[in-house]
């Protein structure tokens, strides 16, 4: 995903071009679905039919001529079910796209006039969204590999430190693996319940062709990687080597490390990939325009549904405060 050749800045819209641009509901169920539905072709969620006819329901629309069923551009998307006005969702979607360190559900709520806890749940479906598949395509690298904590109370202990204390005994703190492809600059970032070397490795041939170069620190999980494969001392604190680094990988963290800390205050474990799908989703966007950004959420919103049940569901990981 990159985008024109030679452009070098990506075009903004300000908030006051988008009040004109969306003055209203129908403005933003318009846009809403000519993304949704490209081509004009209103397509019935429960059928797949494309012949539908407008009705006067107010929440339903559209009735599908093959099966009777009525819907709108929201039934069969991670809004489906959700009372919120479209053009709220526009806005949300605007905002998540034009904040590089996220938007807090606090400041949704205000921003938006709705509830905390609305805003929250909002947010969780956008982050959905910003999962974009990326249907098995794998980073041609070269890459690097890197592993970041998140969480827990060793607040004292460096990422390095840490990663040096590798395999001696649990810890509180989340692990996340990730990897940054060079030439795309895309990036990819897995929440993983260890970091030994079968799920490192396996990491890595889920994300990583084969013929990829790899670069990593010197942690001994990486050795006998199937990849040709080049690693930095950062125990004997060597950080670059040439072209040997993980810089690229660790600006993500960075990034993310600071969103942690002014944004959210606390990722809850439970919701953490949700969040690391959110800024490594932004990061793959972030070459193309605003509008185009705010179109390919959109359309991440499609064909997904996540109730607040499935939401609040017990995963197995710890719940925490909603940020
Ligand atoms: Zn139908």
């Amino acid at each position: 995903m990159k985008s024109a050749p030679g452009k070098n800045h990506r075009e903004g819209i300000t908030l006051l071009d988008l009040a004109k641009k969306f003055p209203n509901e129908t403005a933003a169920r318009e846009w809403f679905e000519e993304i949704l539905w490209p081509n004009g072709v209103r397509r019935c969620p429960s059928c797949n039919g494309t012949s539908s006819y407008e009705c006067a329901h107010a929440k339903m629309p559209y009735r599908c001529r093959d099966c009777g069923k009525y819907f709108s551009v929201k039934t069969a998307t991670v809004m489906a079910g959700s009372p919120i006005p479209l053009l709220k969702w526009l806005y949300a979607i605007y905002l998540d796209v034009t904040s590089l360190k996220g938007v807090s559900s606090m400041k949704l709520h205000r921003d938006l006039g709705i509830t905390q806890k609305t805003a929250w749940f909002m947010q969780q479906r956008i982050r959905e969204a910003f999962a974009q598949k990326r249907g098995g395509r794998l980073f041609g690298g070269p890459v690097e590999v890197d592993e970041a904590y998140f969480g827990g109370r060793k607040h004292n202990m460096s990422n390095t430190k840490r990663k040096l204390a590798r395999g001696r005994g649990p810890t509180d703190k989340a692990a996340v693996v990730g990897v940054k492809d060079r030439t795309s600059n895309e990036v990819a970032a897995e929440v993983v319940k260890r970091t030994d070397a079968a799920t490192l490795h396996g990491f890595v041939a889920k994300h990583v062709d084969t013929s990829a170069t790899v670069f990593t620190d010197d942690a001994s999980t990486y050795r006998s990687l199937p990849n040709r494969h080049y690693s930095v001392r950062h125990s004997a604190s060597e950080y670059v080597r040439g072209e040997v680094h993980t810089n690229g990988v660790e600006s993500f963290w960075s990034m993310l490390k600071r969103a942690h800390k002014g944004t959210f205050h606390k990722f809850s474990s439970k919701h953490l990939q949700r969040y690391i799908n959110e800024f490594a989703g932004r990061h793959n966007i972030r070459d193309f325009d605003t509008p185009q950004q705010m179109a390919i959420l959109a359309k991440g919103l499609g064909g997904k549904v996540l109730s607040y049940k499935m939401l609040i569901a017990d995963n197995g990981l710890d719940s925490g405060a909603r940020t």
